[in-house]
């Protein structure tokens, strides 16, 4: 599927997760700024896996890249810098519907992102216990948005063959 289908597919799912995130709590409606972030985070996963072919998110996606480390090395994060830039390598050491189309993915993906930005920035020893106290609610609701809009895309490729007429 084309950029367009699966930006309109994250549109979809970032408003939905963000919508539950409302009726659950967790939100307080598009009024809040968070609110926008998490629905922005489902369609950033939403196309992020054609971050690994010549697509228009890759374009932009190195576009923001650059940007974010000129950026860090400008306000003296140097270090932080480093690890965006390698982690935006990353896509490029397979091939097309390589890792960033994986099945665990989408799980894997934030779950290992969100622990490292955990263990990055923590302020206390990290533990069990003391994870969620550190992450939070909101956290949970940025890890979902994550999920949900990366299986969004996975879905819309038809890797799960729900769409088999889907063209590869
Ligand atoms: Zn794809």
């Amino acid at each position: 599927m084309r950029a367009r289908g699966h930006l309109l597919g994250g549109v979809v799912a970032g408003a939905s997760v963000a919508g539950v995130g409302t009726l659950t709590g967790h939100l307080h409606g598009p009024a809040e700024f968070n609110w926008w972030v998490v629905a922005g985070t489902g369609v950033f996963f939403s196309l992020f896996p054609d971050v690994d072919t010549d697509s228009l998110p890759r374009r932009w996606f190195y576009r923001a890249v650059v940007v974010a480390l000129v950026g860090l090395v400008w306000m003296g994060e140097s270090r932080l810098g480093i690890w965006l830039a390698i982690l935006a390598m990353l896509p490029l050491l397979d091939h097309h519907r390589g890792w960033t189309h994986g099945r665990w993915m989408p799980l894997l993906g934030p779950g290992l992102l969100g622990l490292g930005a955990a263990f990055a920035f923590r302020t206390d020893p990290l533990s069990v216990t003391s994870f969620y106290g550190q992450v939070g609610s909101l956290g949970v609701v940025y890890f979902v948005a994550a999920v949900v809009g990366w299986y969004t895309h996975l879905l819309l490729d038809g890797l799960f063959h729900l769409f088999p007429d889907d063209p590869q």
